[in-house]
């Protein structure tokens, strides 16, 4: 069976089959990455262009080594040091790099939807999220879902406690749209203030009490402070108290079933929503996450190459157009 798709925007489009296929192609290339020859020439010939708006460590680094162990000729681009610092838009540098025919963009962007929007612009070229804004981030959550494939034969049946700023993270939407599919079941635990109105619409358990939340866990995933999107500092009283009430250490991991997982998508602010106790303990798989980041990526590169795109272009002027009454609607340019 192949994963059968042309972009790869959110967990949103995929089924369930598609899901699991990339899960085990993912888990295919695990060893890969783990041999002293780490090279495949699946994507021999292939361009792959990571587009970066925001800041990553291990998603662009993920990528550009999933496509390098694969053969492909990845080059890298940061909002920082590309024409966008000169006033350039995303259309325009979208459309300039698939000028030079790519095959595949990662897209990491502040604005959700960014991916979708520049899709109808570049027919020929296909699209991933690797994260946009508060709404999806795919990878991670595929990567997630291969660590606790490799270290706990699944996720059906369990139960997943999102802990955190919820409400501005793009790894708890994907995940809560991955669980209606997979089967788990996703407790949240966050203040009021981090939350979401409504988000229980997605059949999660919501817990203001993370001690409350713990017993019966299978998963402690922990989130980061996304203060980049905070739009007001208001949203917790301090650092201090947010450990206290959020945080995760060693006393309250003792809450937790023996067997049941630490996880994070990284990067983490020890001391904050996590203990360094807690980080580096045994019970942690931060770094199993890191190491099948790069074999998802790997499977997804995979699975996009593999399909060569089927729609004909419509005329470029066309879809200008298209874009521009779009842009002055949403009375900015993106
Ligand atoms: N790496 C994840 C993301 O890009 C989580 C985070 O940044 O906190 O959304």
């Amino acid at each position: 069976m192949s994963a059968s798709f042309k972009h790869l925007f959110g967990i949103a489009q995929l089924s369930r089959q598609q899901i699991e296929h990339l899960v085990h192609l993912g888990e295919s290339f695990i060893e890969l990455s783990r041999r002293s020859v780490k090279k495949a020439p699946t994507l021999r010939g292939k361009t792959v262009i990571n587009l970066f708006f925001e800041n990553s460590t291990r998603t662009r680094t993920s990528f550009e080594i999933a496509g390098k162990r694969l053969s492909a000729d990845v080059i890298n681009i940061s909002a920082s040091t590309s024409a966008t610092k000169k006033g350039e838009s995303l259309l325009d540098t979208g459309e300039t790099l698939a000028a030079m025919q790519p095959h595949v963009l990662v897209i990491r962007h502040s604005i959700s939807g960014a991916c979708e929007f520049l899709a109808d612009f570049l027919p020929d070229t296909s699209i991933v999220n690797a994260g946009d804004g508060a709404h999806e981030h795919p990878t991670q959550v595929l990567t997630d879902l291969l660590t606790l494939h490799v270290q706990a034969g699944g996720v059906a049946g369990k139960t997943m406690t999102i802990v955190g700023d919820i409400a501005h993270s793009r790894v708890a939407r994907s995940h809560l749209l991955a669980a209606q599919k997979l089967g788990y079941k996703v407790r949240l635990v966050a203040p009021k203030t981090l939350l979401p109105r409504g988000i229980e619409q997605f059949g999660c358990e919501v817990f203001h009490d993370f001690d409350a939340a713990i017993p019966g866990s299978d998963v402690l995933y922990m989130l980061r402070m996304q203060t980049e999107r905070l739009t007001s500092n208001c949203c917790f009283p301090s650092i201090r108290e947010y450990h206290e009430a959020y945080g995760l250490n060693a006393a309250r991991l003792a809450l937790a079933a023996d067997d049941c997982r630490v996880m994070h998508p990284g990067p983490m602010n020890r001391g904050v929503e996590i203990a360094s106790e807690v980080a580096d303990s045994a019970r942690s798989h931060i770094l199993d996450q890191v190491e099948h980041g790069v074999a998802i990526r790997m499977a997804v590169l995979t699975a996009l190459c593999g399909n060569s795109p089927e729609s004909s272009p419509s005329p470029r002027s066309k879809r200008r157009e298209k874009a521009e009454s779009a842009m002055r609607a949403q009375g900015k340019l993106l």
